[in-house]
């Protein structure tokens, strides 16, 4: 561990940051913070994804605990619990190689009671952690327009406030950790039943014989609009299903969320709805299409194609 991270008000900014996960989202996330002028270290797994990085001036991480033991600030985007877990305690991971005063910022969408977990065998070490996760999809990653939902404490946030927002263009601290998390499950539902409501709307209108292109425009406008239909409907039109946000992620949210509201007693009826038809997406061959994908669980109910007629 080198030197320290200080935010606005803080003595000096070391510019070094880790950066461990560079798939959908990290790539262009990473890409962003070289833009604004840091030095980054990287590392993936995946030894391509690494490369490109290099290519776009980032140094190379030999593992994740190289990464931490050569920046004070190590920011993750894996899949899921365990790729976070593997990454960050694991015998080479990030927190192997930090020291008292380092920081950690998971931006992964994981299950908040690891987050907890993690976070408390950080602070062991003298490290402290955030969990960010985020919400937007590549299209804001490449732009650095996210939403970043936080949880952690306020002293640490504010550390790392600046460098969040050259990533998304908001960054909220929402409570203690695992709070982003259950921030960004929230948000999770409610983009799952947004599409489905949508899917089940527009085979409804597809079926009926109407236009949907001609529907979308027409409902756009009115309470029915929302930031989901803007997103997913041209896609759907199009049967453009590359991802994007694939429904092997969304499904992991889902289950997360079921997990986390079973543990303190909330049924999610409509949440665990939704998860099952992508479950069925997924055993038809369909886990690595965009969730907008979820409009084929419609279709092939009514042997139709929502698709637009120009
Ligand atoms: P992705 O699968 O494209 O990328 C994950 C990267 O992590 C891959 O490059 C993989 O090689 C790497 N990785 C896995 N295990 C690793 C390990 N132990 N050490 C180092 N690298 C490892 O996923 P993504 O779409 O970028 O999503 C990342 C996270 O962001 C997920 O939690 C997802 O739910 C969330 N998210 C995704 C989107 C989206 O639209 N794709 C939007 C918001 C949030």
């Amino acid at each position: 561990m080198t030197g320290s991270i200080e935010g606005k008000g803080g003595v000096q900014m070391n510019r070094k940051i880790g950066f461990i996960g560079l798939g959908i989202m990290g790539r262009p996330m990473a890409r962003n913070l070289i833009k604004a002028g840091y030095t980054l270290v990287v590392f993936d797994v995946n030894a391509e994804a690494i490369q490109d990085l290099c290519s776009a001036g980032a140094e190379e991480g030999l593992s994740a605990r190289d990464v931490a033991e050569r920046a004070p600030l190590v920011i993750t985007m894996l899949p899921n619990s365990p790729h976070v877990v593997e990454a960050i305690l694991g015998k080479d991971g990030a927190l192997a190689g930090a020291g008292p005063g380092s920081i950690l910022v998971d931006m992964s969408s994981i299950a908040p009671l690891v987050s907890k977990d993690v976070a408390a065998k950080a602070r062991a070490k003298g490290v402290e952690m955030l969990d960010a996760p985020v919400s937007g999809g590549e299209p804001k990653a490449v732009e650095g327009t996210l939403a970043i939902m936080v949880g952690g404490e306020e002293k640490t946030f504010d550390a790392v406030r600046e460098i969040l927002l050259k990533m998304g263009s908001s960054a909220i601290l929402v409570g203690g950790i695992g709070s982003g998390n259950v921030a960004k499950l929230a948000n999770q539902i409610i983009v799952a039943l947004n599409i489905a409501a949508m899917s089940e709307a527009m085979t409804l209108a597809t079926k009926a014989g109407v236009d949907p292109e001609k529907v979308f425009q027409a409902i756009r406008g009115g309470l029915a609009g929302s930031t989901v239909l803007e997103a997913k409907m041209p896609k759907v039109l199009k049967g453009d299903f590359k991802p994007g946000f694939r429904i092997e992620l969304h499904i992991k949210d889902l289950m997360n969320a079921l997990d986390t509201a079973h543990g303190i007693g909330v049924p999610l009826p409509l949440t665990a709805g939704v998860l099952e038809m992508m479950q069925a997406l997924k055993v038809d061959g369909k886990a690595q299409n965009d969730h907008a994908g979820l409009i084929q669980y419609y279709e092939s109910l009514c042997a139709i194609e929502v698709r637009g007629r120009q």
